[in-house]
């Protein structure tokens, strides 16, 4: 297409100055580079992600009658030969210490064991039913069926396919033995924390049909039960449990997607467990899947437009 110019001997433009050429691609370097960051920084925090899990050391919290983590390095160092460094560990551990899951064969014979657990039913949307003010401390305060349709009333029924999480604020007193357990002796007469009512459970078997339950104190099951009755209720029909579960505060009611990540150990009935949630509105509010999309479309638009003006002008 041949420019319109104000006279027949004015000579066509082919290109810019030397200075504004030097300008526009210092300006889309410069575009480009913060497009970029974004880009990147996108992928790193803006999933919205939370983990729901303690760290595994030497003070990590087991069931009292187990053994606690060993973790022994067996070689640190550098290969005196080979220049380069190495390191490598052994463990040893009970399956029911830390942040972990209760298959559903720790109390229910014939029912699912930790590897047998779907995906289905490991990656799923939470509830989280919050009595953390009504423990304020206390650890006699065991959740019942009233919490749950008292809940209900607020944010509906709790979905099918769900994972219910009770949240009662125990996990600010990790690891300290005295306070989150009640006692320093791993002594289990001397067990004291909150936990979920059998009553809770039955209304829970009986009513809705969650995948799983956990909370943020060492037992689903009140401390000196004679009779292990929400453990045993929830796990006759596979619900599995996840107890030690962290930072719950962090959590919304309801909208978060949880993905429980057990060792996945064959006929084990529990294993230890990374747990980790995200949250809503890490898409939907700028979260790393729109920014990944915007920002490659705005990189490519950009370098597009810079090579089309230096071309074309
Ligand atoms: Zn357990």
């Amino acid at each position: 297409m041949v420019p319109i110019l104000s006279g027949s001997s004015a000579p066509r433009r082919r290109g810019l100055k030397p200075a504004h050429q030097s300008f526009l691609i210092w300006h889309v370097l410069v575009v480009s580079y913060f497009l970029f960051n974004s880009f990147t920084k996108g992928d790193q925090t803006d999933l919205n992600i939370v983990d729901l899990s303690h760290v595994f050391d030497n003070t990590t919290i087991y069931w009292v009658t187990e053994p606690t983590l060993k973790l022994n390095v067996t070689y640190n160092g550098t290969s005196p030969d080979k220049n380069y460094w190495y390191q490598k560990e052994e463990i040893s551990a009970a399956t029911h210490g830390g942040t972990h899951l209760d298959a559903p064969c720790h109390f229910a014979k014939g029912r699912w064991c930790v590897s047998d657990i779907p995906l289905t039913h490991l990656v799923v949307p939470a509830v989280v039913v919050d009595i953390s003010s009504e423990v304020n401390g206390n650890p006699d305060v065991h959740l019942s069926s009233n919490h749950l349709i008292e809940w209900e009333k607020i944010h509906g029924h709790i979905p099918d396919r769900s994972l219910l999480l009770i949240y009662t604020g125990w996990s600010r007193f990790w690891p300290d033995l005295l306070n989150y357990t009640g006692t320093e002796e791993r002594d289990k007469s001397q067990l004291k924390f909150p936990s979920i009512q059998p009553e809770a459970a039955s209304w829970l078997v009986a009513n809705r049909k969650i995948v799983g339950i956990g909370l943020d104190t060492m037992s689903v099951d009140i401390p000196n039960s004679t009779f292990p009755g929400t453990h045993v209720t929830l796990m006759e029909k596979n619900i599995y449990a996840l107890e030690n579960v962290n930072n719950l505060q962090l959590m919304p009611p309801t909208g978060a997607t949880v993905f429980v990540m057990p060792m996945n150990l064959k006929g084990a009935s529990g294993a230890p467990c990374r747990i980790f949630a995200q949250l809503p509105g890490g898409m939907a509010s700028g979260g790393a899947g729109y920014v990944t999309f915007g920002s490659s479309l705005a990189l490519i638009l950009a370098v597009a437009v810079g090579l089309l003006t230096l071309t074309r002008t």
